[in-house]
C-alpha cells in the first residue's frame, strides 16, 4: 500500500500526551492513525463467543437486539446474560465514543 501524508488538526494537549505515551510505547502516531482509520473504514471485530475475527460488513445484524451476528457460530448479544450483555454493551460505547459512529 502506498504511504501518503494526511494533515490533521487536532487539540494541542491531545497531540503532547499522545505523543509521549507512543514513544514509550515504541509505536508511531501515524500507525495508531492508521489503524483507528482502518478500523473506522471496515470495522472487524472478534466474536465474543468463538473468537472468530470478522467484518461486520459481512455480519447481519439481529433484529432482537441490534447487534452483528457471527457469521460462523451465529452468536449475537441475544446469547448473553445480563452481566455479559452489560460488558459487551459499555465496551461498545467506548468505541463508539472513539469512532463517533454506532457502526462499530
Ligand atoms: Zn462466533
Ligand atoms: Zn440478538
Amino acid at each position: 500500500m502506498t504511504k501518503r501524508k494526511l494533515t490533521l488538526t487536532i487539540e494541542g494537549e491531545i497531540i503532547d500526551a499522545a505523543k509521549e505515551k507512543a514513544k514509550k510505547s515504541g509505536v508511531s502516531l501515524s500507525k495508531i492513525v492508521e489503524n483507528a482509520l482502518r478500523y473506522y473504514a471496515k470495522p472487524t471485530v472478534y466474536c465474543f463467543k468463538c473468537g472468530y475475527k470478522f467484518s461486520v460488513d459481512e455480519a447481519e445484524i439481529c433484529p432482537r437486539c441490534g447487534w452483528y451476528k457471527c457469521p460462523r457460530c451465529g452468536a449475537c448479544a441475544c446469547e448473553l446474560g445480563e452481566e455479559g450483555a452489560k460488558v459487551a454493551f459499555y465496551m461498545r460505547k467506548t468505541l463508539m465514543e472513539i469512532f463517533s459512529s454506532s457502526d462499530v
